[in-house]
């Protein structure tokens, strides 16, 4: 049987490069950067002010003066307004460019301005205070964010400032969910006590919807002609199909069977591991990838966060680092598979993180999943876990 590594290095083998597109920069939070995002000018553009207060030049406190002349007043996006003697000094706004004839700024706390004139009321003042110099975070030119990361709130707003209206994002492969089983009913439907509402697509098609792939939807019955159909169709139009169900051993699971019928070349069936054994992986020979899990709920969520996740990762050029927690309690595990138990984290108050495990009642138990945040992935070599080790984890929530 394929081991998790093995099919881990098999999917990753089949990473691709689906392009680039040009998007408003408004619609690019969380899409992949695919360009190196550089400041068109200065950062800040000159120098500039970062109190309200007076620009003076510093020189006129060393030569003791200590009342100023008011010039005028510089609101943020003036043209500066210069001095022509020592005693004078321009009112300044936080933001506004610094006037050539003036190096420091004294802030209004630190002054008493009356009829026009301005005087000093402390003795504790720097040459160059207050100031943000031009150039200093970034000069012209230069590299601001890199391309291959997830866009976030800072590079929207490095975006706008650097004028790119537009960005350059990772092309995101179409993918369907194809979910399959007589017994599933729609979400709007009152199911018999034999019969359940199908759910596998809805957590696959929100999973993937975190990284802004809007997948499509499509539900097939246990019937091996309609499912011949439905697939071949699928295969000519989607870069990646993501099965659910229909892959074991039983009397109506046809979709091995159709796969290979449709020239989609198995590349493992069954992987040794617990929850998601049965999970079944291939390609096509015009390059579509088919990744068809089991139907079980907790089995297709798993794969999903093991298997695809990281595959469309590395599709788009990403690269996150893995995540690791320390068990809480003990958890014993014989069979020879690789068990992925699900835990629930916690950030202890040395700053690390605990995984309790809560193994729920196997891989029909889809309402653990509200209980825990990740799988712990326990290696395949050992049958007791302690207590205090570390293993990694697959998250499926946000640690908070
Ligand atoms: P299968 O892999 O087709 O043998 O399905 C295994 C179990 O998962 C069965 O109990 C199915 O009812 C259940 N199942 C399969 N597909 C779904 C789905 N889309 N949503 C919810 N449960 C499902
Ligand atoms: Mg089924």
């Amino acid at each position: 049987m394929t081991t998790v590594k093995e099919a881990e290095e098999i999917i990753l083998a089949q990473a691709r490069d689906y392009g680039s597109e040009q998007v408003p920069f408004e619609q690019a939070l969380g899409r992949v950067l695919a360009e190196d995002l550089k400041a068109d000018r200065d950062l800040p553009p000159c120098n500039r002010v970062t109190m309200d207060g007076i620009a003076i030049k510093y020189a006129a406190v060393e030569s003791g003066i200590k009342t100023f002349v008011v010039k005028g007043i510089v609101a943020a996006g003036d043209v500066p307004i210069e001095i022509d003697a020592l005693n004078e000094c321009v009112e300044i706004m936080t933001g506004a460019a610094l006037p050539d004839t003036t190096d420091t700024i004294v802030r209004y706390e630190d002054v008493d301005i009356k009829n026009g004139v301005a005087t000093l009321c402390t003795n504790n003042i720097r040459k160059g205070q207050n100031i943000h110099y031009k150039g200093k975070d970034k000069e012209q030119g230069e590299t601001v964010a890199v391309a291959n990361e997830y866009i976030n709130p800072a590079h929207i707003s490095m975006a706008a400032s650097v004028g790119k209206s537009t960005l350059l994002v990772k092309k995101l492969p179409r993918v369907v969910i194809i979910s399959t089983g007589d017994e599933l009913v729609n979400v709007d439907e009152t199911p018999t006590p034999y019969q359940v509402r199908r759910s596998n697509s809805y957590a696959v098609k929100a999973v993937l919807q975190q990284y802004h792939l809007i997948a499509d939807t499509l539900h097939i019955p246990d019937e091996p002609t309609i499912t011949q159909i439905q697939i071949k169709e699928c295969l000519a139009t989607y870069d990646v199909i993501i099965l659910s169900g229909g892959i074991s051993m039983g009397k109506f699971d046809y979709v091995p069977q159709v796969l290979e019928g449709l020239h989609v070349e198995k590349l493992f069936h069954k992987v040794q591991q617990r929850p998601g054994k049965p999970f079944w992986f291939g390609k096509h020979e015009n390059g579509v990838l088919v990744l068809a899990f089991p139907g079980n709920p907790v089995s297709t969520f798993m794969c999903l966060h093991r298997y695809f996740l990281p595959w469309l990762e590395q599709s788009l050029g990403v690269s996150s680092k893995p995540a690791f927690a320390e068990l809480n309690e003990d958890v014993t595990f014989t069979a020879a598979l690789q068990y992925f138990v699900q835990v629930k984290l916690k950030i202890c108050k040395h700053g690390h993180l605990h995984a309790t495990p809560i193994e729920g009642h196997g891989s029909g138990d889809f309402a653990n999943l509200l209980d825990t945040d990740a799988f712990m992935e326990l290696p395949l070599e050992q049958s007791i876990f302690k207590k205090g080790e570390v293993y990694r984890i697959w998250p499926f929530k946000q640690i908070m």
